[in-house]
């Protein structure tokens, strides 16, 4: 039997109701094989890295930990049979006991290593793939109903771009852990799986989107549906812009470039599993599951439509080398990238003017003082020798993107979008094209940034 993947975001999951919600969906979908890509319950991955935050003071630690406890065991008791959640309360209180442990240990190491953090982080998939699978169960339309845990499952090391999905060794692990006849429905952990020597890790904030289209392209799924609070990919986010609206298609590349620059509705890297299988992924609303919602397909039907979409990240500095002993020596990209990707920081958007004279670029802030003494650093003689100038920061920014690939090609997009910002009295900082002409990018003062979406999405 065919397969179809469906995910279901934070948002979708919480509380019980929200369980309910998420079985009634499930049943109401086409036959066939599903595998459900589940994430922490709202707000729950964030305690859990609020934890690894305060391993100094014991006290918040423990009326967090009553916090989670308080929260899953009236779900639970809502849910589940007496039996049922008797199994799922002792797994979890021993659950709470690692936490504790491995809490313990940060605090007297007084750090927390990468492995820590991605274990304490990853319970919330765990626990809501436990629910879910549970409540299936009692389903009697239901066949068969199996609890996949993706640590068991997804190995991935870690790349440059983010973690890189070893296919081999995942479908073998895969393979085994779903037999050839099955039918049903598999639960499965998102965001979290395991590394090369084995050890937990995770897919990074938001992750389980792209959770979903590996497991798409695992099982040559026939689209990966991505429910969640909102009924698509919109014009904008709806919290900033509230005229925004629902787009009917979207490309993958204009998903990708919404999604890099702050639309969380999707994780960026979900695109690419679905591109190389030719998966349609359709983006949902779980409060609104009669809502067509978003395909996100390669080769979407021509629109009318020049810009799908506006999104805008914040918390960003943008950092400026500027000096006359710059101009025609080639070669000073590669020193101050190449100094970047060495500290492992990455780089968002980057700016030259044809004089050479000075580059621009954008990090998030809270690399910005590493990025100034690591540039201080590896042009140490040229600021000596005042080839340059100085290497000026400024915090505080964020950058406006408009995408669409409908205004390749075409005159006067870029002129109207500047025009809109000055008019509405907005000062640009830094401007950035990419060849594609898929988007434009304005680098501005991080408070004007709803003022300018808003300004933005009406223009
Ligand atoms: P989930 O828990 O389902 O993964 P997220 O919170 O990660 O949900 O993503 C959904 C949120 O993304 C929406 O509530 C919305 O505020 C935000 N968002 C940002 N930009 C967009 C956009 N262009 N279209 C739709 N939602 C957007
Ligand atoms: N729960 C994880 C997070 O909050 C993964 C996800 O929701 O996609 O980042
Ligand atoms: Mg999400």
């Amino acid at each position: 039997m065919g397969w179809t993947v469906h995910k279901f975001g934070g948002t979708s999951l919480a509380d019980a109701e929200c369980f309910r919600r998420v079985v009634d969906i499930l049943l109401s979908q086409p036959l066939g094989n599903k595998a459900v890509v589940v994430s922490a319950i709202g707000g729950v991955t964030d305690s859990l890295f609020g934890l690894l935050e305060s391993t100094s003071g014991k006290k918040s630690i423990k009326g967090s930990l009553a916090g989670l406890r308080k929260r899953y065991k009236g779900i639970a008791a809502d849910l589940l049979s007496p039996k049922e959640r008797a199994n799922f309360l002792k797994q979890f209180e021993s659950d709470l006991e690692d936490i504790t442990n491995v809490l313990k240990t940060i605090s007297s190491a007084k750090t927390a290593s990468r492995h820590s953090r991605d274990k304490i982080s990853g319970f919330g998939e765990l626990w809501s793939a436990r629910l879910l699978s549970s409540l299936l169960r009692n389903c009697e339309d239901l066949e068969q109903v199996i609890c996949l845990d993706t640590r068991d499952v997804l190995v991935v090391e870690a790349g440059e771009m983010g973690p890189i999905v070893l296919w081999d060794r995942t479908r073998i692990h895969l393979n085994k852990a779903i037999p050839d006849d099955f039918a049903g429905v598999v639960v499965i952990t998102g965001y979290i799986a395991r590394n090369l020597e084995g050890l937990q890790t995770t897919l990074g904030r938001n992750g389980s989107d792209y959770s979903a289209s590996i497991f798409g392209a695992l099982l040559s799924a026939d689209a990966v549906h991505i429910w969640t609070d909102v009924d698509g990919v919109m014009s904008a986010d709806p919290r900033q812009v509230p005229e925004a609206t629902v787009i009917d298609e979207i490309s993958c590349n204009e998903a990708m470039e919404l999604a890099y620059f702050g639309a969380r509705v999707i994780h960026p890297q979900t695109m690419a599993p679905a591109i190389a299988h030719g998966i349609p992924i359709r983006i949902r609303g779980t409060f609104n599951p009669e809502h067509p919602g978003t395909w996100i397909t390669e080769s979407p039907a021509r629109s009318e439509t020049l810009i799908k979409g506006v999104s805008g990240v914040g918390n960003v500095a943008l950092v400026n080398l500027e000096g006359a002993g710059m101009i025609g020596v080639p070669g000073t990209a590669d020193r101050l990238f190449g100094a970047l990707r060495d500290a492992g920081v990455s780089v968002m958007l980057i700016s030259q003017g044809s004089s050479e004279h000075s580059i621009c670029f954008v990090v998030p802030e809270g690399s910005a003082d590493l990025v100034k003494t690591i540039v201080e650093q590896a042009f140490r003689v040229e600021l000596s020798e005042a080839q340059i100038q100085n290497v000026e920061v400024t915090k505080g920014c964020g950058v406006l993107a408009i995408v669409g690939d409908g205004m390749a090609g075409l005159p006067g997009v870029a002129g109207q979008f500047f025009r809109t910002l000055g008019s509405a009295a907005i000062n640009v900082r830094a401007i950035a094209q990419g060849a594609s002409e898929r988007n434009i990018s304005a680098v501005i003062a991080a408070k004007d940034m709803t003022r300018a979406l808003r300004a933005v999405h009406a223009s």
